[in-house]
């Protein structure tokens, strides 16, 4: 069997300025010191507002410390006269490696649909980056057409033109359980990501299926991810409010199956 390093994501969303994240970074690199990620059994990464970008990326390299970088969405332009947007030909010079696309958040309040979550898929692959695919339902779709339609169908146009050797990560991530506390039972995030895995295999194959990192994100915590981590396709969190506190984050990624 394919052995996927679990990764344990924190999306900060638009919190922590770049002075802020400074001292945050430093803190988990400390408060994570000889925990599991220093041998590579398990990434973290982190995902900082655009603005603190360069500034962790800078200390992440000078102090060497072993945690990924992301950014939180990206433009589906290379370049030219798009007010306000970032390329991912920015972020690849800044060494990130991941960037989330279609986060609930984007798709609420920005208007991101299915086709343009798509096409920032491809830009992300284009500039070397690894997208954080998000998908989920709210409350009334699971209970109009169920726990996995909604996500599945999300997941069918992001991948499709995504080639079989490309380098994703897909993220569960129901709306009812975004910043809500309520969490989604380990059970129904593993039906879910098991769907989501099915979709990989039917659009990029059985061999992307089995190496893609499924994670689950919604109200994950200390004291629920290790419930997760024992599912079978769920290989990680997407973490919002718990990655903004230092002892909790690090509580995750210290998680005990
Ligand atoms: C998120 O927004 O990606 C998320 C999972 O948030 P929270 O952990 O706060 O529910």
């Amino acid at each position: 069997a394919v052995e996927r390093t679990p990764l344990i994501a924190g999306n900060w969303k638009m919190n922590l300025d770049h002075l802020q994240a400074v001292a945050f970074v430093q803190k988990l690199h400390w408060t994570l010191k000889d925990a599991k990620h220093e041998d590579g059994s398990v990434e973290v990464a982190v995902f900082p507002p655009f603005t603190d970008i360069r500034t962790v990326q800078t200390l992440l390299d000078a102090d060497k410390i072993p945690f990924s970088l992301g950014a939180q969405d990206l433009s589906t332009q290379d370049s030219g006269a798009y007010t306000g947007e970032i390329s991912g030909a920015f972020l690849s010079k800044l060494d990130c490696g991941y960037v989330i696309i279609g986060h609930s958040e984007r798709r609420q309040y920005h208007g991101e649909t299915d086709e343009i979550v798509a096409a920032k898929v491809q830009a992300a692959l284009k500039h070397g980056l690894t997208p954080v695919i998000c998908v989920g339902e709210t409350l009334e779709q699971r209970e109009e057409s169920g726990p996995t339609a909604v996500s599945v169908a999300q997941l069918e146009v992001a991948l499709a033109s995504v080639p079989a050797d490309a380098e994703i990560v897909v993220a569960y991530e129901p709306v009812w359980a975004i910043g809500t506390g309520q969490v989604a039972s380990p059970e129904q995030a593993q039906e879910v990501c098991a769907a989501l895995r099915e979709v990989i295999a039917s659009k990029l194959g059985d061999e992307a299926a089995a190496r893609t990192r499924v994670l689950y994100g919604g109200s994950v915590k200390a004291a629920n991810i290790a419930s997760f981590m024992r599912e079978p396709d769920v290989d990680g969190a997407l973490v919002g409010g718990a990655s903004l506190v230092v002892d909790e984050f690090a509580a995750i990624v210290r998680y005990q199956k």
